[in-house]
């Protein structure tokens, strides 16, 4: 048993997990064709704010920000589900030496997600550090304009526009949700795949998992809300107002440079 798995089973059976997963948000077909008298779309079908910068393909669930922060993993597909684990402070266990040692705790929440789903900056803010430590494998850190230091550990990749000293935003896309780390360089899969995310202030490392569930519960709540207008109009007929709509919530997003 890894020392993930170790600390992954004492952490389910100690801690809660919340699951603060949306239902899947899916675009019903209007039953009726299309109509010749576009209706226009009053405010109420696209409350949400959209980061510019993200684009898994077809974006079936945006980053969304509110109050200048994002929460840090989008969906890469309408199905995709993601778990904030409340693992603050739980155990961190480490075989050394053929004996199981208490190295310190888990100094962050880990979010659940399958690899490859974006991984989004929080904030805006600078680049600090990219690459490899042995904890965090693959890993990506941001100086916020707020001063903190926000990391984002265990990526599959980084994406490539993201290098220390570039200026990120809120909803900027920094890489993928991966597995590595607990290994020399390129080491992967001692614990199943998610975001480690970290805030430290003045030097140490704070609880976001309040913050991490009210954005998620936010950005589920607008995202429900865009999706019950666009079924409204599916509903309607009206569909040349349905595509229009569809086109803004899930596909609009235009590509960010390399990806
Ligand atoms: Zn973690």
């Amino acid at each position: 048993m890894s020392v993930y798995k170790a600390r992954a089973v004492r952490v389910a059976l100690v801690l809660s997990l919340v699951s603060v997963a949306g239902p899947p948000a899916r675009a019903a077909v209007p039953a009726r064709s299309a109509s010749t008298v576009p209706v226009p779309v009053q405010g109420g079908v696209m409350p949400v704010t959209a980061a510019p910068s993200l684009t898994p393909g077809p974006a079936h669930y945006r980053p969304v920000v509110l109050g200048h922060r994002a929460f840090p993993v989008a969906r890469s597909n309408y199905l995709s589900f993601l778990r904030i684990l409340n693992s603050w402070h739980a155990p961190r266990l480490r075989l050394v030496a053929g004996e199981w040692r208490l190295v310190g705790v888990h100094e962050g929440i880990d979010i659940g997600a399958e690899t490859g789903a974006p991984v989004v900056s929080m904030t805006s803010g600078v680049i600090e550090n990219v690459g490899w430590t042995f904890y965090s494998g693959q890993r990506v850190g941001v100086r916020g304009d707020d001063g903190a230091y926000y990391l984002y550990a265990h990526l599959s990749s980084v994406w490539s526009g993201i290098v220390v000293g570039s200026g990120v935003t809120p909803g900027r896309l920094l890489g993928r949700v991966g597995s590595t780390g607990y290994g020399s360089e390129g080491h992967r899969d001692e614990f199943p795949p998610h975001l480690h995310f970290g805030v430290q202030h003045g030097g140490e490392w704070t609880n976001p998992y309040p913050l991490l569930v009210s954005l998620y519960t936010e950005a589920v709540t607008r995202q429900g809300a865009a999706q019950r207008a666009l079924d409204a109009l599916a509903a309607s007929g009206d569909t040349e107002a349905w595509r229009a709509a569809a086109d803004r919530l899930y596909l609009g997003l235009a590509p960010p440079p390399g990806e």
